[in-house]
């Protein structure tokens, strides 16, 4: 397996291959759900590369860019066994200069729910995701339905910008008793992991009660009886374009939320 130090690096390692290749942007902390991504793309291509970058662009100032989860070693392991091809690591140096031309994220659904509470956030991953793309020249890319609002963004830049590459979503992993793996997991408490675990039971309550009722203020009622956070960021009822709806209209809606169990920013999303 190639480890890729830069940018320079990664284009002429590109050059040497031919075929599919199938690429899996990551910030690392590698989990089971990176994982199923990874192996999505080794199945549906003959080459695969896997990039680990925390991107600084789109932290904002005072959340957790220092305290991200970083596993390198770990993660190469873990790609390793999966027969990743290649491991693109850049440095933030590498990737940036000072003063650049800059990606900004559609006004209305770049600044709404995620966009709305990180403001800015999803300039700097369409940013990242621009440049790694150019990099990695994929034919495929592999994103998780986990971020829906940004698998919805990236999909439009794509579009917006021509890129030929496909767009692959990928469900969503979730431990067994239903919490979806995040690298930020690890941040919570026991205690606190009991209480996450309120986001997905609030999610499938809602999914289940959506063949009763389409009325989405019903099942809001219904979902906040079930959550236990400390900071409700948001209960979203979306169409698959990310309009806010009223009514839910079954195999185009998502219901998604954000919160906070302690300091830790969770977010969480069913597609019905
Ligand atoms: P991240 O490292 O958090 O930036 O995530 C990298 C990619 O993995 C993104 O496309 C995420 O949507 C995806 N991902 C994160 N968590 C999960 C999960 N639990 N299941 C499936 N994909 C995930």
């Amino acid at each position: 397996m190639k480890i890729l130090n830069s940018p320079e690096e990664a284009i002429n390692y590109r050059k040497t291959l031919k075929g599919s290749v199938g690429f899996v942007p990551t910030m690392g902390a590698l989990h089971e759900g990176h994982l199923s991504l990874i192996e999505k793309a080794k199945k549906e291509n003959e080459s695969v590369i896997v990039s680990i970058f925390v991107n600084p662009t789109q932290f904002l100032p005072g959340e957790d860019l220092e305290k991200y989860p970083r596993r390198l070693e770990a993660d190469f392991a873990i790609c390793k066994r999966a027969g990743v091809n290649a491991v693109f690591t850049p440095s933030a140096e590498n990737m940036y200069t000072k003063d650049e031309v800059l990606i900004k994220a559609p006004k209305i659904k770049g600044y709404i729910l995620e966009g709305f509470n990180r403001p800015g956030h999803f300039d700097g991953v369409l940013q990242v995701v621009n440049k790694l793309f150019n990099i990695i020249r994929p034919t495929r890319a592999y994103f998780g339905k986990k971020d829906a609002q940004q698998l919805y963004l990236i999909k439009q830049m794509v579009n917006n910008f021509f890129f030929d590459i496909e767009i692959v979503e990928c469900e969503t992993k979730r431990e067994k008793d239903g919490l979806a793996l995040s690298s930020r997991n690890v941040y919570l408490s026991e205690n606190e992991r009991k209480r996450a675990l309120t986001i997905s039971k609030a999610l499938k309550r809602a999914a289940k009660l959506s063949s009763k009722t389409k009325n989405t203020e019903e099942i809001k009622k219904e979902m906040l009886a079930v959550l236990d956070v400390n900071e409700l960021q948001y209960i979203a009822f979306v169409d698959r374009n990310f309009n806010f709806i009223k009514e839910i209209s079954p195999r185009n809606t998502i219901i998604l939320i954000a919160a906070k169990i302690g300091s830790t920013r969770l977010i969480d999303n069913i597609f019905i």
